[in-house]
């Protein structure tokens, strides 16, 4: 049996972080998965919120193949054009005027955190005691796992044997303008928050929170930088969480869906920010290459479609009925934008997850009550009710 047999392996080769389901995935198609027993999996997980054009999309892979076939790695030393052509295309259509690339959420976090100390030492009287260092993160937050990220990450089972961190990170309670107010003062350089949170339970911002929050970084000169890691790149049924709010941050990082399976990261920035920046200060080796470029400029041009965008926020909508009709005592609330949806229940998810895998349906979860609903955007109605149809047997069965 393959599957054993590389299970096996992984429990004695793989640095034992990760808890994995028995299940050995070969390939995808769309929205769905296949593991080396032939069973087919409706894909709800897309990676974490990742496979934005579902798996092994045509247009996606043509692109891949034909750039593979022709450069796929130079450094940051040299001009290439797919990643030029991607930054044009963030920056056209975003608050941004410049753009770094880096490889993971962790690193585009860390790039905004390192940009936002270098901008308040470059405004601000900088001596001895220079004091502006200051960052302010918030509770329930998850900003990725590099030692400047981890630092903003709010659960303290993920610092603490880590510690110390990146000292001058101060949590105030998300949604909670007071506890903000508290915690932002003149001694802060950034902000950080996620417009949607992801992993701390599918959450959104209350819009007079982040309204407030940028009201509190102008009066106090400090950046507001938005993680739109995993709310970003029309997830939220906008091209840009941030656009439902009507606040435009100093900075905002993207990783996941951008390539649409290939590891990438990328901090958009002001001029204000880019012009404090000086060859030398950052970079990444792999960022921005031309492979991972060229699958986002696919990526990038299908979702910012009007048309892809209103399909994102129907099938949202959609999927959002369907959970609400579910007549189950097991359901406190369902929550989210577009096709991030969060369905809280009154005890954890876990036994729920592995109920669903077992009749062909990958969810995860966000903390211990909340499962997270977030298939590939091309998802189609048909899937939708699929997958509500094994939660609703699965939800009967834990009852
Ligand atoms: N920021 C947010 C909002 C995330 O959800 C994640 C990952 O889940 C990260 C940052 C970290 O991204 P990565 O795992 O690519 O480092």
């Amino acid at each position: 049996m393959t599957t054993n047999k590389f299970i096996a392996w992984e429990e004695k080769y793989i640095v034992p972080t990760y808890v994995r389901p028995p299940v050995v995935f070969t390939h995808g198609q769309g929205a769905y998965l296949f593991d080396d027993q032939g069973q087919r999996y409706l894909d709800f997980a897309a990676g974490i919120a990742v496979n934005a054009l579902g798996h092994a999309d045509e247009q996606w892979l043509a692109a891949l193949t034909e750039q593979a076939g022709r450069l796929t790695h130079v450094s940051n030393l040299y001009y290439t054009v797919p990643q030029i052509e991607l930054a044009r295309r963030l920056v056209k259509n975003s608050f941004a005027d410049r753009v770094f690339f880096c490889n993971s959420g962790s690193e585009a976090n860390e790039s905004a955190l390192k940009f936002a100390r270098k901008y308040a030492r470059s405004h601000h009287k900088s001596g001895d005691n220079f004091t502006k260092t200051g960052i302010v993160a918030f509770s329930a937050s998850f900003h990725g796992r590099s030692m400047g990220a981890l630092s903003t990450t709010y659960k303290s089972k993920y610092r603490e044997p880590f510690a110390p961190l990146v000292p001058g990170v101060t949590f105030a309670d998300f949604n909670d303008l007071a506890s903000a107010a508290q915690a932002v003062n003149q001694d802060s350089c950034a902000v950080i928050v996620e417009p949607i949170q992801g992993e701390g339970g599918v959450n959104p911002a209350d819009p007079a929170f982040l309204k407030g929050l940028r009201a509190l970084c102008d009066e106090n000169n400090a950046l507001l930088i938005f993680d739109e890691v995993q709310c970003g790149l029309g997830r939220s049924g906008k091209l840009w969480a941030y656009e439902t709010y009507g606040v435009t941050p100093d900075m905002m990082t993207l990783a996941k869906p951008l390539a649409g399976g290939l590891p990438i990261g990328a901090t958009l920035v002001t001029e204000a920010i880019a012009q404090i920046m000086k060859p030398g200060d950052h970079g990444s080796t792999f960022g921005g290459g031309p492979l991972v470029c060229s699958a986002a400029n696919v990526v990038f041009d299908r979702v910012n479609q009007p048309q892809f965008l209103a399909q994102v926020r129907e099938s949202g909508a959609y999927l959002v009925d369907r959970l609400r009709d579910l007549d189950s005592p097991q359901i406190v609330s369902v929550r989210g934008a577009g096709l991030l949806i969060g369905l809280e229940l009154r005890s954890p998810v876990a036994p729920l997850v592995t109920a669903a895998r077992e009749q062909g349906l990958l969810v995860i979860n966000a903390g211990e009550n909340v499962l997270r609903l977030c298939p590939p955007l091309t998802v189609t109605p048909a899937e939708i009710d699929q997958a509500v149809d094994i939660l609703e047997r699965c939800l009967e069965v834990l009852e």
